[in-house]
């Protein structure tokens, strides 16, 4: 049996046996397993385990719900497939602009028990006479680690882009300087030679060290 899609009210679940974790969403394995052997659960109605703080959480999205549901959908089959988690990256558009996210804002760092040290950049996203745009980037790092755990990207299409190095960054346990040296494309109709990113990350390792 295979249980999805139930959201966050998980009652039918519940009185089923099957245990609830603790932000309120099915518990489940790294396989996509319930407690009661043989029924696993995705989506909305399920808890996995956060990328950064190894903790679970209930981050409901449409990208990590297929990815679970087809870790789920395999290994009801017979499959061995594992669910790694989730770093809760996501963007919104409102106003025409775009708000991305991923991994840990400095707050959450901080209730997690990091020593968060932030840094926020604004610069253009592409050569000023290629109709360059304001892009905002924030990076957190872990003080003691030096490991880039989460960033924010506000901007205009591109935003998706760079929020999406941050979330590869992050899942990846990426120090900072390590992401300052990335190699990232350049050329003016679409990138600056230097990347918002990565005066983000030079600002932010002046600040760790
Ligand atoms: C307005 C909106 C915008 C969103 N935008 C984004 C976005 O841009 N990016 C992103 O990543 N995520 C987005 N999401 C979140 C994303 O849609 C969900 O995380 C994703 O659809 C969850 O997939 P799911 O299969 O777990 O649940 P669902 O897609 O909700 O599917 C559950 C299905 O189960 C059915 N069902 C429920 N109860 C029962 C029952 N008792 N018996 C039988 N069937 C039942 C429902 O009718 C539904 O068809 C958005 C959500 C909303 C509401």
């Amino acid at each position: 049996m295979l249980a999805a899609g139930l959201g966050p009210n998980t009652d039918l679940a519940a009185d089923a046996g099957i245990e609830i974790g603790r932000t309120g969403a099915i518990r489940t394995t790294d396989r996509m397993e319930t407690n009661l052997h043989g029924v696993w659960a995705a989506g909305d109605c399920a808890e996995v385990t956060h990328l950064v703080t190894g903790r679970s959480v209930w981050i409901p999205l449409g990208t990590t719900a297929n990815k679970m549901g087809r870790v789920a959908g395999s290994n009801a089959t017979g499959s061995r497939e594992r669910f790694p988690g989730v770093a809760g990256t996501s963007i919104v558009r409102i106003c025409g602009v775009g708000f991305a996210f991923t991994g840990l804002s400095a707050a959450q760092a901080k209730s997690e028990g990091f020593d968060p040290v932030s840094t926020r950049v604004e610069d253009l996203d592409r050569a000023r006479y290629f109709w360059g745009r304001k892009t905002s980037v924030e990076l957190v790092a872990d003080r003691g680690s030096r490991r880039l755990v989460g960033g924010t990207v506000i901007g205009q299409p591109g935003a998706e882009g760079r929020i999406n190095v941050i979330a590869a960054a992050v899942t990846n346990r990426m120090r900072i300087e390590e992401f300052a040296q990335l190699d990232l494309a350049y050329t003016p109709p679409y990138a600056q030679v230097w990347d918002p990113l990565l005066i983000a990350a030079q600002q932010l390792e002046k600040l760790l060290d």
